[in-house]
């Protein structure tokens, strides 16, 4: 109060205060202010998390162009293939239950619970787990996610130490470095076929001293590929071969975020049955329609010897990232649910009529079994110059570098069929410019 002047005088106090706030007026809009604004500005946030600001997401980038667009042009003359949001509602079953439980509660139904989560809940997780692999699952190898985005960072933490690598098959769902990342870990990406399939032989390159973890996603984001049951036996040889070897476990984690979304009544190998120390993490975001909701779970293989460590480090990690536990509410909802599906063949549709049209118009594109993703070469060499060429016809998509891999780009379909058929005759247009299928 000393600067403010003698307040015993109203006059003298009065002018006190205005001189002060216009010495302050003048220093703040000076060039000396600016700089060291500029500096605190850069201070302000860690200098990691700027770089990965910088790096900015793809899709997101895509999306928000979109939702510009959107608004200049209305938002049925813009076709948005950016995000993987799955449009399909969720089952009758849930809103049905959703409504029962509203209407009887039951006690303490909101209150904290242990942190793997409710009981019933990663029972019937274990039942339908034991069903698909005929592994001895019970309760104990279920823990309860805030969604396939906070299981595998549950897990990361859980088995990483500082500097350890986590070798991730490229393309591959942009999120995976951060992730790494966010428990001090480095990403080793492989490159996969030219089908997109696991190349074995670049996974043994890439495995060494300072690996811990593979980390495969299938069917896969971006490019919808489904790895096939040869390809998880030999990974699995191959994972064994490697941790006798190293003297070490390696840790094979599956994001299956994905796994109801298959077609061609393909069924998905289990990676369970192929290697013992596998982590399988994934969600009802896509199966049940959920991602807002974000429920899911991470489940260890029984046969993992040193299981009962492994769900201790993961139900701490789970606590210490401050999840406390997976939301309640869709605990209870998601239980009964292990056997249903949204409606997989509304996707299938899709994928068929997608597919079919792409390849009539002259895209390359690898025919994907699962997701809701297409992965087409771009058209000339350079992917950002063809999304943009697409986003000329308000068509937006994302370019392959956002997924690791220049020279495609990813078409996310989980969207309304007339949103595609609206679409494909700028896809077409776009074939044409560029002479595809004349090549
Ligand atoms: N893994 C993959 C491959 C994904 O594509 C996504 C979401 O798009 C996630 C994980 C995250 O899923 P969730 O919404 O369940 O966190």
């Amino acid at each position: 109060m000393e600067a403010m002047g003698d307040q015993s005088d109203p006059w003298l106090f009065l002018f006190e205060s205005h001189r002060a706030a216009a010495l302050w007026l003048f220093y703040f809009s000076s060039e000396e202010a600016r700089s060291f604004r500029k500096e605190i500005s850069y201070m302000a946030i860690s200098k990691k998390v700027k770089n990965s600001l910088n790096g900015a997401s793809w899709v997101r980038k895509m999306f928000e162009e979109g939702e510009a667009m959107k608004k200049s042009y209305g938002e049925e003359n813009v076709f948005d293939f950016s995000l993987g949001n799955p449009n399909l509602e969720p089952p009758e079953s849930l809103k049905k239950a959703l409504k029962a439980l509203a209407d009887h509660p039951i006690p303490g139904m909101h209150r904290y619970m242990q942190n793997s989560g409710y009981s019933e809940t990663r029972t019937a997780i274990a039942e339908y787990l034991k069903e698909e692999s005929g592994l001895p699952f019970d309760e104990k190898h279920v823990v309860m996610t805030v969604g396939a985005a906070g299981g595998l960072n549950i897990v990361l933490k859980a088995i990483l130490d500082e500097g350890e690598e986590v070798i991730v098959p490229s393309p591959y769902f942009m999120e995976f470095k951060f992730y790494i990342e966010n428990s001090g870990g480095q990403m080793r990406l492989v490159d996969t076929r030219e089908d997109f399939s696991l190349d074995l032989s670049e996974i043994e390159r890439a495995i060494g001293a300072k690996t811990k973890a593979i980390l495969i996603n299938s069917p896969n984001n971006p490019t919808g590929v489904v790895y096939d049951q040869g390809s998880l036996e030999k990974l699995g040889e191959l994972l064994k071969r490697k941790s006798q070897e190293l003297g070490k476990t390696l840790y094979l984690i599956t994001d299956e975020a994905y796994r109801r979304i298959v077609f061609d009544q393909i069924r998905l190998p289990i990676a369970f049955l192929h290697y013992p120390h596998t982590i399988r993490v994934t969600s009802h975001s896509k199966d049940l329609s959920l991602a807002g909701e974000r429920i899911g779970y991470i489940a260890v293989s029984p046969l993992c010897e040193e299981v009962d460590e492994l769900i201790s480090a993961i139900v701490f990690a789970l606590r210490v990232l401050g999840f406390v536990n997976a939301p309640a509410l869709m605990q209870r909802l998601v239980a009964p649910l292990q056997r249903n599906s949204v409606n997989v063949r509304e996707y299938e549709e899709k994928r068929d009529l997608f597919y079919n049209s792409l390849v009539s118009f002259g895209y390359d594109v690898v025919k994907p079994h699962g997701a809701f993703y297409l992965f087409p070469k771009s058209l000339g060499e350079d992917d950002v110059a063809f999304v943009k060429e697409l986003q000329s016809k308000r068509i937006l998509t994302v370019p392959g570098r956002g997924f690791g891999k220049p020279g495609y780009f990813r078409i996310a379909y989980a969207v309304d069929k007339r949103v595609i058929e609206a679409a494909l005759p700028g896809f077409k247009e776009a074939a044409k410019k560029y002479g595809a299928g004349k090549r």
